[in-house]
């Protein structure tokens, strides 16, 4: 007989950064994980750990393509979220945000699952409300660079509640704030993965702008925490809910906290600002503490240790292997 307590959990984007993160943490929960990516921005690696339970299966799918699985939950996270890799290919961006959502909402619809969205923060674009709060309608240049993802998480956002108020779907809505932890891609340009990857190979650390902006970072085990808690909170919370940590930090400080959590030599330099870079970006967490008692709790400097010694496996890894790249 079925075990209440077990339930069969879809991750879509369970291969990459968060993903594999989720899926980790419930497999050793005991639940059934199937993890669906098409490995875009994603690897195998990233779940090769994960292959051989027998609690875990990894299938290569698009999510713009309908999917026919029979599951309790569906945490969607499929979508590339580096300024870099989103606007690599924006049409297949919006796709992925936008017919991805379509997809699996209708999945949940057919089976009854419970839905999670990862929203992100990015929907309240370059925020002239500070901190943000989830009441906040946001600032977000429809036709910029950056529009294929904000206004593609936006337009999920909108099917996630259509679908709730039409079709009595149970969702969650979470909008993530920058979060960094180890199995980031080395090669994304975020700029948590940018700095390491510079101090660690000792050359200059590129800040963009003056780096008087400001971004608030949290670490993937407590994000990965808070989607848990939100999945299995009461139906009533739909959200969105604001989920990141509170702490704000200049990219300028950050560049030399990264120096001296990787006892680097390096220097800084400066580079332009890309188009539509949000200016100030603090969450406002009160409704994630109050409603999941949630709140982060890894300190800046132990986090940023803990993804140094990740940067620094990998790029051993890539010397053993003869490249000169990771
Ligand atoms: P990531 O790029 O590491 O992971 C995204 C995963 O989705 C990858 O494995 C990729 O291959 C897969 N994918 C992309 N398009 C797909 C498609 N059409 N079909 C199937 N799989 C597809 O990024 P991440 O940082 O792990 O982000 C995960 C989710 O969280 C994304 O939806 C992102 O928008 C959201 N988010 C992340 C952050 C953050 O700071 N990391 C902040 C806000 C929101
Ligand atoms: N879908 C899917 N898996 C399912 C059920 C639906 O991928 O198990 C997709 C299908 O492509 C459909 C979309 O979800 O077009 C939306 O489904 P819905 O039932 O909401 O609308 P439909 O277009 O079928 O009327
Ligand atoms: N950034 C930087 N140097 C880099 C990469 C990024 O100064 O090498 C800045 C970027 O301009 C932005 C912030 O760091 O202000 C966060 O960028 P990221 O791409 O990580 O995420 P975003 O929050 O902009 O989506």
């Amino acid at each position: 007989m079925k075990d209440p307590l077990r339930k069969r959990i879809l991750v879509t984007g369970g291969a990459g950064f968060l993903g594999s993160h989720l899926c980790e943490r419930l497999v050793t929960q005991g639940h059934d994980v199937l993890c669906v990516d098409n490995f875009y921005t994603g690897t195998r690696e990233n779940v090769a750990h994960l292959l051989d339970c027998p609690n875990f299966e990894l299938m290569r799918h698009d999510i713009t393509f309908p999917l026919y699985v029979e599951v309790d939950e569906i945490y969607n996270l499929a979508c590339p979220a580096s300024p870099v890799h989103y606007q690599h290919d924006p049409v297949q961006t919006t796709k992925t945000s936008v017919h991805g959502a379509i997809n699996m909402l209708g999945l949940a619809k057919r089976v009854k699952a419970k839905i999670f969205q990862a929203s992100t923060s990015e929907v309240y674009g370059d925020a002239r409300v500070h901190p943000q709060t989830e009441d906040y309608w946001g600032h977000v240049n429809p036709i910029g660079p950056r529009s294929c993802y904000d206004e593609g998480k936006r337009c999920a956002e909108t099917l996630f509640f259509d679908y709730h108020r039409q079709h009595r779907l149970s969702i969650r809505v979470a909008r993530i704030f920058n979060t960094y932890g180890p199995r980031m891609h080395p090669a994304d340009g975020r700029v948590v993965s940018n700095f390491m990857m510079q101090a660690l190979a000792g050359v200059p650390l590129t800040v963009y702008g003056d780096g008087s902006q400001t971004r608030s970072l949290c670490y993937v085990d407590d994000m990965v925490d808070a989607f848990i808690r939100f999945m299995n909170a009461p139906d009533d919370l739909c959200g969105p809910v604001n989920l990141g940590n509170p702490e704000e930090i200049t990219m300028l400080l950050l560049a030399r906290r990264v120096i001296a959590a990787t006892g680097s030599t390096s220097k800084i330099v400066y580079r332009p600002l890309p188009a539509d870079d949000p200016w100030h970006r603090q969450p406002d967490i009160s409704l994630a503490t109050a409603k999941l008692g949630w709140q982060p709790h890894t300190p800046l400097d132990e986090g940023l240790a803990a993804t140094a010694r990740y940067f620094r496996a990998c790029m051993e890894a890539a010397r053993e292997m003869g490249a000169h790249a990771v």
